[in-house]
Parts: C-alpha cells; structure tokens; sequence
C-alpha cells in the first residue's frame, strides 16, 4: 500500500514512511492512495475474530511493508496492555449497543490507537537506528494516552506541556504519576492556547525541528486512524451475531474529527454502516457543516464534554479530499478559503453526497447532563459526558430501523464532576485511579514562553 498527501504533492511513499511523516510535507495529510474493498464474505470471516487477530488482519491491509510476524507482535502487545480481554466491549443498555472504548492504561479511546502508534514508532525507530523527540501540549486526555503510549520506550523521549493548574486533577495525576526517565511533563504558567501556541513556535522552526528530531503524536498521524478503523469492525460482527442484522448505526463524539473519519474509512471497505452520526457539544461547526453546508469557525465555548471543544477539526481535510472527487487542487484551494475566510461553504448536491455517509446532531450542556441521569435511571450505566452527547444524539436521529451502536470514549470516573453534577453521586474509581495522588510525581513548572521550552528542551532531549 502507497500513500498519498491530500494536497497532491507527495505521493509513493510506504506505510513506514508515511507513519514517521506524520503530517505531510506539503502540508496536507496522508491517505493511502486505494482503500481496500471486503466482500461481504471476508467481512463475515473477519468479524468472528477477537479483537488482536482482527487488528492484525485489518492493518495488514494498509502496512504490508512490515513483516508480518513483526507486526502481529506489535499489535498484541499494544492490547495486552487493556484491561478487558475483548479489548473494546459492546454492552447492550436501553435499546442500544454501547461500544467500550476506554479499558486502556488512561481510560479513554485515545489509549487504542496510541498504543499501537507508540509500538510503532519503538520499532521503526529501532529499524533506522534513528531517535526521535516527542513534543506536544495537551488540556487532559491526549497527553496522558501520548505518554503511556511511549512510556519506557527506548530511543524516544516525549515532552508534554500541560497548563498549570487548569486540567483536572485525575488527568494531571494520570500524567505527573509516570515517572520513566525518557517522560517530561511541563507545567506551564499559562493557558492551553499558550502551550499549543509554544508547540507551533517551536515545529515552526524546522532547522530546530529537524536538528533536535522532534516528532508529534496528535491526530494527524496516519496510524492512529488506522488502528481505530478495527473497532467499527469488531463492534459490528458482535451486535450482528446478537441481532443478525443487515446493517448498524455508529454514533461517534466528535471533536478533530478522527474517530469519525476512521468509521468512514471502515465504510469505505464495506463494512455495512447505514449511516455515521456526527455528535458534537456546543462546539457544533461539523454538524452545521453537515446539516447546513456551513463550517465556519467560531469562538471555543467550555462544555461538560471538553475533549470536544474544538473549532477547527484537524482530520477534516482527508474527508475533504474524498468529498472533492480525490482532487488535490481542489483542497488545496478549500484549505487557503479557510485560511483566508474562517469558512467554506459547500454545494446542495455536495451535501447530498454528505448525506450518504453521515447524519449530525448536537447536545447542550443540559442535554449533556439529562442524558447522563436518564440513562442512569433507566439503567444504572454511567455515561461519561462525551458518550451522553453521542447516545443524546444517537437517540434523536434514529428509530430503531437498524441498531445503533454508540462509541464510549472515556470512562465515567475521568470527568467525575460532570457525572456528580447529573447524578449526585460519583462514579466508582477503577483501580488503576485509586491511590493515585500517593505515587511519586515528576513534573517540572516553567514559564510560558517558547524560549523557556526550547531551553528546556536542549538540555534533555536524546540527541
Ligand atoms: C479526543 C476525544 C474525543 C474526540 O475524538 P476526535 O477523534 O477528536 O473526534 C471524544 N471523546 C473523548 C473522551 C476524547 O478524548
């Protein structure tokens, strides 16, 4: 398999390549330059398997280049490390088939793919005899799922900036609590826009980039869209096999519209989905995208669902491409309108073609909470608020026609004031949260200013 960028200036390269790559160096994305078509008789086959002989098969597919028993190694460690032994489970509550996201090491569907890419990138690291120095900011949940993806890893060091004080206590304990020599957290004094804005600076700056091998670890990558891709097939051959049903609704929380897009994909190769719902808190751009044809930014409110509050979705652009007939100088035009403008505007047949794949909705913050409480009462499940808006949505788009299975992405107890605020009462803590503010921590507090970091930077990073 070749991959591509979206904006047509690379072209060619191997999986290898296009996972070191991360984001293109045109700028664009990469995608694979086919995506496979399964016969319903291959989808039946593979859809009985568990969860890690399905990863293999399915990211076969996209990464010949690696041999398979290198890989197949690769993707079962990468699950060994979740708590559940189907790796991601699908429990049937109040009509629907939820899809458990969160039994890896943080408790959130991040952990999936992050996992996997951490593996990833140890070995192809290990292959060119090559190091590589991860930076990145975060408000909470990437961050964590980034450093137990890495964690102990050899020629690897990853540095996270995080806002002091300003992410939760679990997520900063999830973060500080990892004391392997190769993982830095950095407090800094200031916001998230202020770490994210030191992480541009920095990546800006490509002979430091380059002289210092930094790498990234956000949504953009290739592979953390590939290893999300399995979950809509497995979650479809478990709910087929208790409903034996022609085809399922996915409803998917969205934010920088990464997990959606790996649904798609799965649609692309087959698997039976009737449509993809887009759910989106206040932040609702995708969905005014499409039910109106009309993504435009606009200010980033805080909601209960905050993994999700987010203006400019970062995978947008490899849905765009698909959308555009796989016309780089059609995205590339989009992509410099939306730099210009803040916005696109699509066609009444461009959004019937949209129409085919997805559906969206969007849930308020009341609606967010409501929903936590009513399924709690109707079931004694614990919604996490990111899931509440799918199931929310979900719920309100369809009627039973086929079943609809929702994507759980966290587990309850990481956004435990929202629950305690829809409920009264706390989500009960998994083990791995208990005792956690008694380990030692690592964490050193730093001024928000790219100087400080580059500094800080040079003075620990593998070289
Ligand atoms: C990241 C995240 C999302 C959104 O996922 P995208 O791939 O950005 O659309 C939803 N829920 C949780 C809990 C998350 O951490």
């Amino acid at each position: 398999m070749q991959y591509m960028s979206t904006r047509g200036r690379i072209s060619g390269l191997d999986f290898k390549d296009a996972v070191m790559m991360g984001l293109a160096d045109d700028g664009g994305l990469l995608l694979p330059q086919q995506i496979p078509a399964l016969s319903r008789g291959d989808i039946a086959a593979l859809t009985r398997m568990a969860y890690p002989d399905l990863a293999f098969r399915i990211i076969s597919l996209f990464a010949g280049s690696i041999p398979a028993a290198d890989l197949k190694h690769l993707i079962d460690r990468s699950y060994q490390a979740f708590d559940h032994d189907e790796v991601t489970p699908v429990v049937h509550k109040d009509g629907i088939y939820v899809l458990e996201l969160f039994h890896g090491p943080t408790l959130a569907f991040k952990d999936v793919a992050l996992q996997f890419l951490g593996n990833m990138f140890e070995y192809l690291l290990k292959e060119r005899g090559a190091h590589m120095n991860i930076l990145g900011a975060t408000s909470g949940d990437t961050g964590s799922a980034a450093i137990y993806g890495v964690r102990g890893k050899q020629n690897i060091n990853i540095f996270i900036l995080h806002p002091h004080q300003r992410v939760s206590p679990i997520q900063e304990l999830q973060m500080t609590t990892v004391t392997d020599p190769n993982v830095f957290n950095l407090a800094i004094r200031g916001t998230f826009d202020d770490g994210q804005r030191i992480v541009k600076e920095i990546f800006g700056d490509l002979a430091f980039k380059s002289r210092m091998a930094l790498g990234a670890i956000n949504s953009i990558n290739w592979a953390r869209v590939l290893a999300q891709v399995v979950y809509y097939f497995y979650a479809f051959g478990r709910v087929q096999r208790a409903t034996s049903c022609e085809e399922v609704y996915f409803s998917v929380p969205t934010g920088n519209f990464g997990d959606i897009f790996a649904g798609y994909i799965a649609k692309r190769m087959g698997l039976p989905i009737r449509r993809l719902i887009l759910a989106t808190n206040e932040n609702d751009i995708l969905t005014r995208f499409i039910n109106q044809g009309d993504y435009s930014t606009a200010q980033v409110v805080p909601t209960p669902s905050p993994s999700m509050d987010i203006q400019l979705a970062s995978n947008f652009e490899r849905y765009l491409f698909y959308l555009y007939g796989q016309n780089p100088g059609r995205v590339n035009d989009a992509m410099s309108r939306l730099a210009a403008t803040g916005r696109l505007e699509f066609t009444a047949e461009e959004l019937a073609c949209v129409g085919r794949d997805f559906m969206a909705g969007s849930a308020t913050r009341q609606e967010t909470l409501d929903t936590i409480r009513a399924f709690h009462a109707a079931t004694g499940y614990i919604l996490d608020p990111h899931t509440a808006v799918g199931v929310k949505v979900g719920k309100e788009l369809t009627g039973g026609e086929v079943p609809l299975v929702c994507l759980a992405t966290a587990h309850p107890a990481k956004f435990g004031d929202a629950v305690r605020e829809a409920i009264g009462q706390d989500p009960v803590l998994p083990p791995v949260f208990r005792d956690l503010d008694k380990k030692e921590k690592r964490c050193e507090l730093i001024d928000a200013d790219t100087g400080s970091v580059r500094e800080y930077l040079q003075k620990n990073a593998l070289a």
